[in-house]
């Protein structure tokens, strides 16, 4: 039987194991100013292990469980993209923003990306913007249960702030706007329409982000040597720790994966979301348009 503890002498109450454990488990408990979580409902626990995971203090342990690792879904992963597969039974992927035009990739980038396949794991790529950049990315991270880990290496991109809403959406998560938009995000479109939310939330509570870019340390996150390090901690069996994160393979996610394609109901999110009023008058304006220009060159 899985067992549940918390060490409440290093318990702060920030309250993260409330809000990622799937099962209700935990309940925030204390009098005054001091709060711990106390475990309130353990036969409830499927042994997902995210609350070890998120916890800030390492005060939770789960015990008594077996690794699991699970076949993803023939159709995985759902979206095409600028990846490579590896593992598909690791638990970590690797994400190196690309800050640069297409045409421009320069190798030492893809070599992060080749790095972290040779390194063991099960997929990594790029990631160009904080929109449909993030919703392919979440979209094929759930459709994979045994991923739990997701490496954010080479830096930040400083016109689409991909690596700062990817930490914002798994942090904060996104207000409940039709755009979807991620809390927190500071860049200059971050909405995920075409995700579902289940899809979403699902991502916030499968995957743990190491997170290499530094803007102190440029160079941390784009060391291949450091994406290697990152991806072998994570897929060892025992925690091992590396820069500030205690790292190990948890095993899968101990629930069906989601692999949807994107509905793409949205193609441009950065674009003003018209009322029906609003997108008649468009309409309206775009006919009138069309009749002047065929009647000057009819003249
Ligand atoms: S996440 Fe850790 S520190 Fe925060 S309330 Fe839970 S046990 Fe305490
Ligand atoms: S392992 Fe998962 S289900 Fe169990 S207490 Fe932790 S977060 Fe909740």
């Amino acid at each position: 039987m899985v067992g549940v503890r918390v060490r409440e002498e290093r318990c702060t109450g920030c309250g993260r194991c409330v809000e990622v454990c799937p099962a209700g488990v935990f309940g925030l408990e204390g009098e005054g100013g001091r709060k711990v979580a106390r475990v309130a409902r353990a036969e409830e626990c499927c042994a997902c292990r995210a609350c070890e995971l998120k916890c800030p203090e390492r005060a939770i342990e789960v015990e008594g469980y077996q690794l699991l690792k699970v076949d993803p879904p023939p159709d995985y992963p759902p979206e095409e993209g600028r990846y490579l597969r590896g593992n598909d039974y690791s638990p970590v992927a690797v994400c190196a923003i690309l800050d640069t035009y297409d045409f421009r990739i320069p190798p030492e980038l893809l070599k992060l990306v080749e790095v972290g396949v040779e390194a063991g794991a099960a997929l990594a790529g790029t990631l160009q913007t904080e929109n449909i950049g993030i919703e392919k990315l979440v979209a094929n991270v759930v459709a994979n249960p045994n991923l739990r880990y997701l490496v954010l290496c080479w830096r930040e991109s400083q016109g689409h702030l991909p690596a700062h809403s990817l930490l914002q959406l798994v942090e904060r998560g996104v207000a409940s706007d039709k755009r979807r938009t991620i809390l927190g995000s500071k860049a200059p479109a971050p909405y995920l329409p075409n995700l579902p939310l289940r899809s979403i939330e699902r991502f916030r509570r499968q995957i743990t982000i190491v997170n290499l870019i530094s803007e102190e340390e440029p160079k941390r996150g784009m060391d291949p040597e450091n994406v290697k390090k990152a991806v072998r901690a994570c897929i060892q069996e025992k925690p091992v720790e590396f820069m500030g994160y205690t790292l190990w393979d948890p095993g899968a996610w101990p629930e069906p994966p989601i692999c949807e394609k994107l509905s793409m109901r949205v193609k441009e999110p950065w674009r003003p979301e018209l009322t029906r009023e609003e997108a008649d008058a468009l309409e309206r304006i775009r006919r009138a348009a069309e009749r002047i220009g065929k009647s000057r060159r009819s003249e």
